[in-house]
């Protein structure tokens, strides 16, 4: 019997299906993910240099992959001179979100006011193309809220991934068309900042992702993983967003099929211009 035997459909708002590290396994990992009930899932790019692979998951998958174009901050220094432009380029070729873009004060480089003018450069295109925009950020609330709460509300809605930032700081978010999702991070027992965040995020502002290959679930005892990576660790994929679902319901006192309801119709309300 599937994971899910009340035919629930879910959402994945993000994940990197191009990553190197998946391709061998892809016809599996669709597969497993379809088995999942997980029928939509969202792409995001994180240099210039995977946004064909991005481009080719959506010609390939044209049913299932929703897709996003971005310089993510871990990767700034691979960026061309003309990356904007790119960028505007890839965007007016086919129906597709920014992403993943953001800040990141954990890399100990000198980068960061470099990084944050890359992330600015991209969130202002967003306001611009009125095109929804998927954000990471890790240790740097300070500053990504400051900018946020500057901004006015997103005409098409952003979306912060994996969110580990202020509880306090959802319903405030939620006011400026901000979203924000969770993922196998959700699942590790000891993170009770996620799980609060989970239980307070505002209805419809929330979304389930996840992150593959990265940030996977922790597994029950006696659960077979399904990828394990060469570092010997587990690796995420879209199947494993239905129990980031079900977890999230226990939090919220909400059915398993409330949640699927729910996430899925956030989801297309955010990403209806990738879902052409
Ligand atoms: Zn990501």
């Amino acid at each position: 019997m599937p994971p899910d035997s009340q035919n629930l459909v879910w959402i994945d708002a993000h994940s990197h299906l191009q990553d190197p590290r998946l391709a061998a396994h892809l016809p599996q990992v669709f597969a497993r993910a379809q088995a999942a009930g997980v029928g939509r899932i969202h792409v995001d790019a994180t240099c210039e240099a995977d946004w064909p692979a991005v481009a080719a998951l959506a010609d390939a998958h044209p049913e299932t992959v929703l897709v996003s174009f971005g310089v993510h901050p871990w990767f700034i220094r691979d960026r061309s001179a003309g990356w904007l432009q790119n960028l505007r380029d890839v965007l007016a070729s086919r129906p597709a979100g920014i992403g993943e873009i953001g800040l990141d004060a954990r890399l100990g480089d000198d980068l960061d006011a470099d990084r944050e003018a890359v992330f600015r450069a991209q969130l202002d295109l967003s306001y611009e193309l009125a095109l929804p925009a998927s954000l990471h950020c890790r240790d740097a609330w300070e500053p990504m809220l400051k900018i946020l709460f500057a901004l006015p509300p997103h005409p098409a809605g952003l979306l912060i991934h994996a969110y580990s930032g202020p509880p306090d700081a959802l319903a405030p978010l939620a006011d400026k068309n901000v979203h924000v999702s969770f993922g196998g991070t959700l699942t590790r027992p000891k993170n009770l900042r996620a799980r609060e965040n989970a239980m307070r995020v505002p209805a419809g502002r929330f979304l389930l992702e996840s992150d593959a290959p990265d940030l996977p679930p922790t597994l029950p005892e006696g659960t077979a993983p399904h990828l394990i990576g060469a570092d010997g660790k587990l690796l995420s994929e879209p199947a494993y967003v239905p129990r980031v679902g079900r977890l999230l319901a226990d939090l919220r006192g909400a059915t398993p099929a409330a949640i699927a309801a729910e996430t899925t119709a956030t989801a297309r309300r955010l990403f209806a211009k990738l879902l052409n």
